[in-house]
């Protein structure tokens, strides 16, 4: 698996680096850091064995290159020499070897498909493949953008793969009046809301996806004349008609739309789809305890965009000339005390609850911005459905560390749209009483709101705690995790350092709950 970053810096040890939540991470040499790699990218030594030069690379000559001494690897078309990177993958040698000589994309694509190999891997890039080897998409495919098409207001003729699918294709059109464009998208699925709309205008640049299930729709113009920064977007959710209203700069009629761009009017598997980013300026940050902060990030004045409750966005950063990239998972500005008061989702801000690790490099450089700083911040992802928890009566809630990040919106949804919902329960895992983030607000909501019940569980506490004690377990676990009747409906979502999780699952399996009733979150 090309397992990039995220990698070590400065090398911990291997039970930090199996808490630092990556999968199957490996203990790396020192000396084998990202910073050490990127040290060694800019050296000027020849990373690739051929002196600068690119070559075209047969699927013959790739599987030559099959050794751990000699590896090659294609991902999208272009071939890598991985050899002098081996001893720095953060997922081990091993990891990389299962992809030597081939096609490495979709094992790429399993593990950090967000993960930028390009720049991480640019001093190693052998070239193209001669004939690119990835199969194309059996999906549901229409791409229109092949040639530079004028758009000038007609739906334009679909090249449809699977005709069966036909009728599910979503398209578009466009009208103006004096001083609007406005661009409708017929998703032709019932049920459309807010969170399924992603709209991006800038520079006269406008992108927007819908979001269908596992599929992505995309369109994506260069606008023929400027438009200005506000972005307003209608949606008649029972038929699945979408509108981005556009205002124009100047009053003039619009011979077309514009040009196509990059993968306008494509309808592929979101996986498929490259993760988009737009740059957010960095208004506030608060200290939540003594080494995590609440990041408030806004969205420029052309992006709409929600986040779904469960899912993650990634952050990117140029860190000493090389784009680095990480997960995070939006909350709320504060937990709600007063359920009428809900407008905290007002569409512009982003805020994320971030530990600023004393060697972590990503959440360093998080630190060190200043308020008025841009970071770039990508679409959402993430496997959670709302319609798990919509039917759930117990919702049990198991935290470790920041991985109550997640557990924020599921917990206020709950409580404020769940009709059905009985009870509530967070057991919150952490080290000591001053690691624990949000103590007030959740304790002050507990009090509130007689569903709910927080539990701290320590694992390094003082003399002076009285609470509860210890590590994930089975005892802990059976002690705390119960339906409030024998046949109630349940949902068990947990998250925390990767073996936290995964313990937590197996023990919860162990006491009886079934794979549907627990989510895990996970990269
Ligand atoms: P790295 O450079 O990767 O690590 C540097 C050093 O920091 C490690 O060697 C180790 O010593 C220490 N370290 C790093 N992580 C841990 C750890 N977990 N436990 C103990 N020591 C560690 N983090 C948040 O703070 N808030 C979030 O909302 C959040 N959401 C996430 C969502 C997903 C889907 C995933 C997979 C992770 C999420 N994370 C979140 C973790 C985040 O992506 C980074 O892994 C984290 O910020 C560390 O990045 P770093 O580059 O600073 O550390
Ligand atoms: P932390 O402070 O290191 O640990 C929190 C609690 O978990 C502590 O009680 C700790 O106990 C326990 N723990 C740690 N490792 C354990 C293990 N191997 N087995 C059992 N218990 C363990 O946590 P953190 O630094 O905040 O890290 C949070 C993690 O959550 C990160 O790895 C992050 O990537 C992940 N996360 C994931 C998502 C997601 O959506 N996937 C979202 C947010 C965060 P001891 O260390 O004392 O044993």
């Amino acid at each position: 698996m090309l397992n990039v970053p995220p990698p070590a810096f400065p090398a911990p040890s291997s039970q930090q680096r199996a808490a630092a939540g990556g999968r199957s991470k490996v203990p790396l040499k020192p000396g084998r850091s990202l910073m050490d790699w990127i040290r060694l990218t800019k050296s000027g030594k020849d990373l690739t064995g051929l002196k600068g030069r690119l070559i075209e690379v047969t699927e013959d000559e790739l599987a030559k290159h099959n050794k751990r001494e000699d590896c090659w690897i294609c991902i999208r078309g272009f071939v890598y020499n991985v050899t002098p990177y081996m001893e720095y993958h953060p997922g081990g040698e091993d990891e990389l070897m299962k992809a030597a000589g081939t096609d490495g994309t979709d094992l790429f694509d399993q593990v950090h498909r967000w993960v930028n190999y390009e720049s991480m891997l640019k001093e190693c890039l052998v070239g193209r493949m001669a004939v690119k080897p990835i199969a194309a998409p059996k999906e549901i495919s229409s791409t229109l953008s092949e040639g530079k098409k004028q758009l000038n207001g007609m739906l334009p003729e679909k090249k449809v793969l699977a005709s069966a699918a036909k009728d599910l294709t979503p398209s578009y059109d466009w009208f103006q009046t004096d001083s609007l464009i406005t661009v409708v998208i017929y998703t032709k699925q019932k049920d459309m809301n807010e969170e399924l709309v992603i709209v991006d205008c800038q520079d006269k640049r406008l992108r927007g996806e819908i979001i269908m299930d596992d599929y992505s729709y995309l369109v994506e113009v260069d606008l023929d004349h400027a438009v200005s920064e506000e972005v307003a977007v209608n949606i008649a959710e029972k038929i699945g008609k979408v509108e981005i209203i556009l205002k124009k700069k100047d009053n003039i009629h619009w011979k077309m739309l514009g040009q196509p761009w990059g993968c306008h009017n494509t309808f592929i598997k979101r996986t498929d789809r490259e993760l988009f980013y737009r740059k957010c300026k960095l208004v506030s940050k608060t200290e939540v305890t003594h080494d995590t902060k609440l990041f408030c990030f806004m969205l420029p004045k052309g992006t709409h965009l929600r986040i779904p409750i469960g899912q993650h966005v990634y952050l990117k950063q140029i860190i000493t000339g090389t784009e680095a990239v990480k997960p995070y998972t939006p909350v709320l500005p504060f937990l709600p005390l007063d359920f009428q008061e809900t407008s905290h989702h007002d569409g512009v801000h982003i805020y994320l609850m971030i530990k600023i690790y004393s060697c972590g490099l990503f959440t360093q450089a998080l630190d060190h911005l200043q308020i008025g700083d841009y970071v770039s911040v990508s679409n959402p992802e993430g496997n959670f459905k709302k319609s798990q928890v919509q039917a759930s009566e117990d919702l049990i809630l198991l935290a470790g560390g920041t991985g109550f990040t997640p557990m924020v919106k599921l917990l206020n949804f709950a409580l404020t749209e769940v009709s059905c919902l009985r009870t509530a329960k967070l057991i919150f895992f952490n080290k000591t009483e001053d690691d624990i983030l949000w103590r007030n607000e959740l304790e002050q909501l507990a009090l509130k709101d007689e569903r709910f019940e927080v539990q701290f569980i320590l694992s390094q506490p003082t003399k002076d705690w009285v609470g509860k004690q210890g590590k994930i377990s089975s005892s802990l676990l059976s002690e705390f995790v119960k339906r409030s009747r024998k046949d109630s409906k349940v949902l068990i979502c947990i998250c925390g350092p990767t073996p936290f999780t995964e313990q937590g699952v197996q023990y919860l399996k162990n006491l009886g709950y079934s794979q549907e009733e627990i989510h895990a979150f996970t990269a």
